[in-house]
């Protein structure tokens, strides 16, 4: 059996691993400098979590969560296996009062874990609880009656309750409904719930870079497991020079990493007061089209009309563009607030020199953003060509039970996707080369090249050395293929001379060196040491 990574992950190798480190590595730099520290946040939280701030009626929730259920109690679980696997039967008494102490052990056990809060109380569970005692003693009421009457009535009976009992104790939940995180904010906000971090001074400026995994149709540049790296700003104020502070910082990290061709688009999708008077005209206008004779709309834009209807106007159907032109704009309908907000965030970023296209359209996937959203896209990514996107998304703490009038705006940058342009634009290559090939002929040298080795390496050389002995004529071969950039040699002749030969690969040519002046000479041809 030959083992494949699974559909829609893979493994990221070098030399393009060396790429992602410099992006991450950028990323924390240009991050520090604007006054944010990293949070690390799990990779799995409470399904209800996400379904709460990313919304039920998004993509994402409905159909993109890699969810399972924990396994707290596997004892318990096991046991419930074979209560459900042992049927009782009327004529036994003896069995019968075992399954039902046992049954009823399960019950308690059941009762306990769930009042502890240590298992969700789903109502499955609560309807184990509170009906599978009575179920029982219903059962044993049967038993006696059948005891005197033999009659298969009864039996029949005893049957369909034992079936009722099995059922109850099959949809008890023994554990948590957790999911692989399929985006970073809603984690953030709750550990800034958790952890009590209002009470920190001026705005919480948090950044974070990890795998996020979403079950979409894997192509170039949409994954299951995908990277993002990604901040946000928490705090109780909303002004608009946060905002374009975020923005800023964006800007700076793509300008540091040569990403070219960057294009910021904005827009603001209101606020709880402006928002749904706009959804309903949005919505009024859908069904009219819906109810046309052959509305020109594909089945998605359709049922986004009851469950999503901003997200139509994120249809990229060919034949839904001319329909989407003509619809309500938000910009049109933001109250004075919002207008305000959004006009003053405009004026923010041109204050820092930063450009911008107004995009209506613009509203993005996740339930929770409110006014100002953005996305920045990047050139040589084909149909996925959004390398970032972000929001404000001020009432989210509240939802998620922290308190109140907490604002928070963030963003998150696909690290794939960044990656793949910077490749596509040739800034994609990272030197990360050997330095010099330790070349050791004979048993004092190799004791001789391990010294060597390390002090080449803590002066900051990249050294290879290698394990064996190899014969001359290979091991400079080796050298070659291996590209390193200088092969030094360390044999009996150079032991007893106190030098090593320093042959520069390049060009073939070579000296012999003392210790001190091979560390400047490497310092020289390397610009390290
Ligand atoms: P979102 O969390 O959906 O706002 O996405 C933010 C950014 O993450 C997008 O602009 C993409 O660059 C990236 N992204 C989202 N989903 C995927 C995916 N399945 N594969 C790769 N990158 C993704």
């Amino acid at each position: 059996m030959k083992f494949q990574a699974i559909k829609g992950v893979r493994d990221i190798l070098p030399p393009e691993s060396a790429l992602w480190n410099r992006v991450e590595q950028t990323a924390r730099e240009v991050f520090r400098t604007f006054g944010f520290s990293e949070i690390r946040i799990p990779d799995a939280e409470h399904t209800e979590l996400f379904t709460r701030s990313v919304g039920e009626g998004t993509d994402i929730v409905s159909k993109e969560m890699f969810s399972f259920q924990d396994h707290e109690y596997p004892d318990l679980d096991r046991f419930r296996g074979t209560l459900i696997f042992h049927q009782p039967t009327i004529e036994d008494r003896m069995q019968f009062d075992l399954y039902k102490a046992q049954v009823s052990g399960f019950v308690n056990e059941l009762s306990k874990h769930v009042s502890k809060r240590e298992l969700p109380s789903t109502p499955e569970s609560l309807r184990a609880i509170t009906e599978i005692p009575t179920l029982l003693a219903q059962l044993e009421n049967m038993r006696e009656q059948y005891r005197e009457t033999a009659s298969e009535q009864t039996r029949v009976r005893f049957e369909l309750y034992a079936g009722h009992v099995r059922d109850r104790l099959r949809a008890a939940q023994l554990g948590d409904n957790l999911s692989l995180r399929p985006e970073g904010t809603a984690s953030v906000v709750r550990a800034y719930i958790e952890h009590g971090m209002h009470v920190l001074p001026g705005n919480v400026k948090l950044y974070y870079m990890g795998p996020m995994f979403r079950r979409e149709r894997p192509q170039r540049g949409r994954y299951r497991q995908f990277y993002q790296i990604g901040a946000e700003v928490l705090g109780t104020s909303d002004a608009p020079g946060i905002d374009a502070e975020v923005i800023g910082m964006l800007m700076t990290l793509f300008e540091q990493l040569k990403l070219k061709g960057a294009v910021l688009s904005i827009n603001s999708i209101g606020d709880s007061k402006c928002r749904p008077v706009y959804l309903e005209k949005l919505r009024a206008a859908l069904v009219k089209i819906r109810d046309q004779p052959e509305p020109q709309m594909g089945h998605d834009s359709l049922s986004r009309i009851e469950t999503n209807p901003l997200r139509v106007l994120d249809s990229k159907l060919e034949s839904e563009q001319a329909i989407i032109e003509k619809l309500p704009r938000i910009g049109d309908h933001l109250c004075a607030d919002c207008r305000g907000h959004y006009d003053e965030v405009k004026r923010q970023l041109t204050l820092r020199g930063i450009a911008y296209q107004e995009n209506w359209r613009l509203v993005r996937g996740l339930d929770y953003y409110m006014r100002t959203t953005f996305e920045i896209t990047a050139p040589g990514l084909g149909s996925q060509n959004a390398v970032c996107g972000g929001g404000r998304y001020d009432g989210l703490v509240e939802l998620l039970g922290g308190p109140a009038a907490t604002k928070g705006i963030g963003f998150a940058i696909g690290t794939d996707r960044l990656v793949l342009s910077l490749q596509e634009a040739g800034e994609g290559t990272v030197q990360e080369g050997l330095d010099v090939y330790l070349a050791w002929f004979g048993a004092a040298a190799q004791a001789a090249a391990i010294g060597l080795a390390k002090r080449l390496r803590e002066a900051g050389f990249v050294v290879e050395l290698p394990a064996i002995e190899i014969k001359f004529g290979k091991s400079l071969g080796l050298a070659d293929r291996l590209k390193a950039r200088h092969a030094v040699i360390l044999g009996d002749d150079e032991l007893a001379a106190k030098v090593v030969t320093v042959k520069r690969l390049a060009d073939g040519s070579q000296k012999k060196l003392a210790e001190p002046e091979l560390l400047a000479y490497l310092s020289a041809e390397t610009g390290k040491g």
